[in-house]
């Protein structure tokens, strides 16, 4: 058994599904694989070409259809415990018909973002109008994590920390970005994840890039180097963590900087509070840099919220002026980058509390020096 909350979790959150889609004057969500379906139903089915998609229709009970070569993808999942409905079809036959049954001719539907236009355009021609996004229906329940969900998050926290602990037996100056971050990657597993979903290895002026990979550019003694990694631990939460490391006591400009950064980040995080808006989070990180000098070399928003996808809403962004509420989990993580030069970062995922928020990284936010 894959999926790790009871299935009284996934039948809440698929009535809760249903109530919202009838709420948007939908007829039903059509969900294929990919983190929508992994929330409702714990299954981490992974289809592309042949039709795997629950329909959850607005009156009545949802329904999964799945290709007959395929049925043991759900087995791992809460779709048997739940009862709910399964229609298997073969190669040949038309599966979005078989979704469609049941559903008014002209059915207004939603689909979720991961569906491919292989599905969506015929769905699309059977139903004679463009459907709507299963993110806009879903955004409220998506967004405010219950507590098992806050749970899976401090763990995947907690396994990213680890691996954070031990960058100095791997970092070092002589060692090719590509081989610290093979060693990341076999720790991030070794630390609880199921995958490493994401490595950043940024030395000296890569770490001016805020999403350079790797390369095969050796570190020097005197790079400083950004390091960003995450992925998915059971049951699918995602941890998303960013340090900056190097090897000496740095010049002074840098280490200015790095003190500003590490300001900004804090004043940021001490923001987070709920009725606070997301976009006064990002003004409280770039207004500290800004009065540091520093606001030109800030070049991203201040975060992205995380669950089962690493980047998914809320965004900690100017111009979202959504309201911070118990539950939401995101990331604070500003940087300054010096194109040519150098950069750093320092990331938290937090999740707001009722009074404040809680951090799921506790490692120090200091410039590591290894
Ligand atoms: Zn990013
Ligand atoms: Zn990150
Ligand atoms: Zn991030």
């Amino acid at each position: 058994m894959a999926y790790r909350f009871s299935s009284d979790v996934y039948r809440h959150r698929l009535d809760r599904a249903r109530i919202l889609t009838a709420d948007a004057g939908l007829d039903a969500l059509v969900v294929s694989t990919g983190p929508d379906l992994r929330y409702l139903t714990g299954s981490r089915a992974d289809t592309f070409e042949r039709l795997t998609a629950l329909v959850v229709p607005a009156a009545g009970a949802p329904r999964l259809v799945v290709a007959r070569l395929e049925l043991a993808s759900i087995r791992d999942s809460a779709i048997g415990d739940l009862g709910i409905e399964v229609a298997d079809w073969v190669d040949g036959e038309d599966p979005y018909a078989l979704a469609l049954s049941g559903l008014p001719g002209t059915a207004r539907l939603a689909v979720c973002d991961t569906m491919p236009a292989l599905h969506v355009v015929p769905i699309a021609g059977h139903t004679g109008s463009a459907p709507a996004l299963a993110t806009d229906v879903l955004r409220e329940l998506r967004m405010i994590k219950d507590d098992s969900e806050i749970d899976a998050l401090r763990e995947a926290g907690a396994a990213i920390d680890r691996v954070h602990a031990r960058m100095g037996e791997w970092l070092r100056p002589g060692r090719t970005e590509r081989a610290v971050a093979d060693d990341i990657r076999a720790a991030i597993l070794a630390e609880g994840h199921t995958e490493a979903a994401f490595i950043i290895v940024g030395s000296g002026p890569h770490g001016a890039d805020p999403h350079h990979e790797f390369s095969d550019r050796v570190i020097e003694s005197d790079d400083i180097v950004v390091i960003d990694i995450g992925g998915p631990v059971d049951p699918g939460y995602n941890s998303d963590s960013t340090r900056t490391y190097c090897f000496a006591d740095p010049p002074a400009d840098i280490a200015d900087a790095y003190r500003a950064l590490q300001a900004a980040q804090t004043a940021a995080v001490a923001a987070v509070r709920p009725g606070v808006s997301a976009q006064q989070i990002d003004a409280a990180a770039r207004g500290l840099l800004a009065e540091h000098g520093l606001a030109e070399h800030f070049i991203h928003r201040t975060g992205h919220g995380i669950g089962l996808s690493v980047h998914e809403e809320p965004y900690i962004v100017n111009g979202n002026d959504i309201t911070l509420r118990p539950g939401m989990a995101f990331s604070v993580e500003p940087g300054v980058y010096f194109d040519g030069r150098w950069g750093a970062r320092i990331e938290d995922i937090v999740v707001v509390t009722d009074d404040g928020c809680e951090s799921m990284n506790t490692g120090p936010h200091d410039l590591v020096v290894l």
